[in-house]
């Protein structure tokens, strides 16, 4: 019987194509054919079979399926589906980016014959293996009787699957031959398996079962030991046969936290992040898809991977903003991650020291359960905090006497110190102090920061540079000099004040390189005394034992910005830098440089207590009808000129209907110039997300029938993490 099926392609457009399947009745939703589109073929996925075929046009045939099963299983269809009609995202791109990249790109959804593996080195040893991994051993056994790498077609033959050689990866036994170094620490450390403490006992205790969907906002203190809770939990809940999903900010910062995992769980952990190649991705991907029982700790897009049998989901640091992404698909995997929960219902944490506003308000209206964990672990105490006012100390690498003489004692102490600078290189601003010139970007809005290392000034949103120099462009006077802080000035004035102590930046520019965060975290883990200084990085998830001192270079970034999220960006780094200090068993402080002591939100933070602070943001949200008490979204447009860009925001404004519906703009955007485009937005909120999204929905499909003024692109960011 002849049938029509309807297919979605990877391109930006909000339509569906039909096409005939006379030859292939069995064609299921979710699997990929290769289709006729303009003159050349293309890899589709099935969305609808049994579609009623249009009247009077025949349609094109598609051609043969690439595999005889569904890529996108029924949920994950569902998922992506709900989230296309929910970030008014075209579906072809929502549901491809489900597909690990070869997929996408329309290779076969297995691995290559001539992938080959070898041992690790020469002494490599299958001693380490559990006694009863016979098949493991018998492999190893195998590759050490070779002189040369075998491939998968041979393995394959001989017995083998994938899962038996990737644990042979993962323990370093052998590695792939021309693969990159493996992204995961080898299970190496032999850390034991802590018995839980008394609050983490009764917190765990709190968690729901695994049977039914729940959301359990876990709100645990810096260093409560949340990571052991959620590995408890997991190894609780979790029958032998289910699946696990862990959302991770980033994975590379913190490759303690897959070690842990491994720990417990040896092979079932499997990992999923932006270092990892086609082929692992691929691999991960299938072992997932196949209903593997794995646990997949994975960072933003893990969230969308096939998952067939679905049993508990954690999402740690919640709060974290990469989980939001900041182009295309829009999608939150923190939101979706509670989605997933629902459809398979089973249960979902969420767990923060510093939890988002949106979570707290739907623990506070009964829509998530929430478990507290405020004890730290064993002996360590919540540090102390200390505001230091800098408004007429003299400063040194951005550092206060007083600053500077904390360190010292530390270091005699025999402790580690962590300084944390809101920015990498060496200072935000190049300045003339003959005429005032100020070096900026010639494409953005922006002042080029100055990077000493390299004598360069580099623009920060996009990608230009050059090279750095004192004499002024503007008034040909020799005085150009830099102005404000960034990490690399404080390394140099910490180098040069404390010689023979290791001073270790931990930014963008110095953890580029693979394998140099693993140096860093080593080093660190030594315990002997050094000084680490970084951005944002530092904060995320650390946990290093001897780090007692944090000193907080400026806190003031976020207390006068637009952005009606900053302060809460704002108190929750803070917050998670400090909470790097005193984890061990000597007791941690943390000095917050400011010029703004007196500040409210400042003297709530210094008494660490966050659900205080988090309660004033939120009663400031209420008061002004922000998000979480209203649903919001933003249109962005992007032009040649900024002119275009308001107009065409302008008209939009002018379709959109009146009521039940508050419009603010269109405004340029807070960066009103990046890469030579000129951007502005236009802000919508309603006090009904369905109101909202349908709104948005008419918007998209009205917009899209538009012939838009050449050079403009618009799109619309639901949630939006940035106004
Ligand atoms: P959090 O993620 O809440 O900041 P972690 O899970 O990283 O905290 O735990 C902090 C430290 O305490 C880690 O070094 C961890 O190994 C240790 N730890 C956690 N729970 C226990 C326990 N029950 N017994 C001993 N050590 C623990
Ligand atoms: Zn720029």
């Amino acid at each position: 019987m002849s049938q029509t099926v309807r297919v979605a392609l990877n391109r930006p457009l909000r339509r569906l194509f039909d096409y005939s399947a006379p030859d292939h009745p069995e064609l299921k939703p979710g699997q990929r054919v290769r289709i006729p589109f303009g003159p050349r073929t293309a890899t589709g996925l099935v969305v609808e079979t049994g579609v009623t075929p249009p009247e009077g046009i025949t349609l094109k045939p598609v051609g043969a399926a690439h595999e005889p099963w569904p890529a996108l299983p029924p949920e994950t269809l569902k998922l992506l589906s709900w989230a296309s009609g929910y970030y008014q995202h075209p579906l072809g791109e929502c549901l491809f980016m489900a597909l690990p990249p070869a997929l996408r790109k329309g290779r076969p959804a297995e691995l290559k014959d001539t992938d080959s593996w070898w041992m690790a080195n020469s002494n490599a040893s299958a001693d380490n293996l559990p006694g009863n991994a016979y098949k493991q051993k018998q492999l190893f056994d195998l590759f050490q009787g070779r002189a040369q790498a075998m491939a998968w077609s041979q393995l394959r033959q001989s017995g083998f699957t994938r899962s038996q050689l990737q644990a042979l990866v993962d323990r370093s036994l052998i590695r792939e031959v021309g693969a990159p170094e493996s992204q995961t620490p080898a299970k190496t450390e032999t850390v034991a398996i802590p018995t839980l403490t008394e609050a983490q006992r009764s917190a765990a205790s709190a968690l729901p079962e695994r049977h039914g969907f729940s959301a359990t906002l876990l709100y645990g203190i810096t260093g409560s030991g949340k990571t052991e809770l959620y590995l408890h939990y997991l190894e609780r809940e979790l029958g032998e046969d289910g699946q696990a999903l862990v959302l991770v900010p980033e994975i590379n910062l913190t490759p303690q936290t897959v070690a842990r995992f491994r720990k417990y769980f040896g092979d079932r952990i499997v990992v999923w992040h932006s270092a990892l190649n086609d082929r692992q991705r691929l691999d991960t991907w299938l072992r997932v898809r196949q209903g593997e029982p794995v646990i997949l700790i994975g960072t933003r897009s893990g969230v969308l991977l096939p998952f067939t049998g679905l049993q508990a989901v954690v999402v740690d640091e919640e709060h974290d903003s990469s989980y939001k992404q900041g182009e295309g698909f829009r999608y939150s995997a923190r939101d979706l991650a509670v989605f997933r929960a629902r459809e398979n219902q089973c249960p979902v944490i969420l767990g923060s020291a510093t939890p988002s506003l949106e979570s707290l308000q739907n623990a506070a209206s009964g829509k998530y359960l929430r478990v507290d964990l405020t004890e730290r672990v064993g002996e360590a105490r919540p540090p102390q905090l200390r505001l230091l006012d800098i408004r007429s100390r003299p400063l040194a690498g951005g550092l206060s006497r007083p600053a500077m003489e904390q360190i010292r004692a530390t270091l005699a102490a025999n402790q580690q110190v962590l300084v944390y600078i809101n920015r990498r290189g060496f200072a935000p601003v190049l300045m003339c102090f003959d005429c005032g010139y100020i070096a900026e970007c010639p494409h953005c809005d922006t002042h080029l920061t100055y990077h000493r290392r390299d004598r360069a000034l580099r623009c920060h949103h996009c990608d230009y540079q050059q090279p750095a120099f004192t004499q002024c462009p503007k008034c040909s006077g020799d005085a150009c000099q830099p102005v404000g802080q960034g990490t690399e000035q404080s390394e140099e004035t910490l180098a040069a004040s404390f010689p023979g102590v290791p001073v270790i930046r931990i930014d963008r520019d110095s953890t580029q390189r693979k394998g140099s965060i693993q140096a860093i975290l080593k080093q660190v883990n030594s315990g002997e005394p050094c000084i680490l200084v970084g951005t944002q990085m530092v904060a995320k998830g650390h946990d290093f034992p001897n780090v007692t001192l944090v000193v907080v270079v400026n806190a003031d970034g976020g207390l006068f910005s637009v952005d009606f999220r900053a302060p809460e960006q704002m108190v929750q780094t803070l917050l998670q830098v400090s909470g790097r200090a005193g984890r061990g068993t000597k007791p941690g402080q943390v000095l917050i440089q400011t010029c703004h002591s007196d500040h409210p939100l400042l003297t709530t933070i210094a008494r660490d207590d966050y659900l205080a602070v988090a309660r004033q943001l939120l009663a400031e949200r209420e008061q002004n009808s922000l998000p979480p008490f209203r649903a919001m979204a933003v249109v962005r447009a992007e032009a040649p000129t900024m002119e275009a860009a308001l107009t065409f925001l302008d008209q939009v404004r002018n379709d959109l209907p009146g009521d039940n519906l508050d419009i603010w703009g269109p405004l340029p955007a807070t960066l009103a110039r990046k890469a030579g485009r000129h951007r502005a937005q236009l802000v919508l909120q309603s006090a009904s997300r369905g109101n909202l999204n349908r709104v948005l929905a008419q918007l998209c499909a009205h917009l899209d029938q538009q012939r838009l003024p050449t050079g403009l692109r618009w799109l619309v960011d639901v949630d939006p993490l940035e106004t």
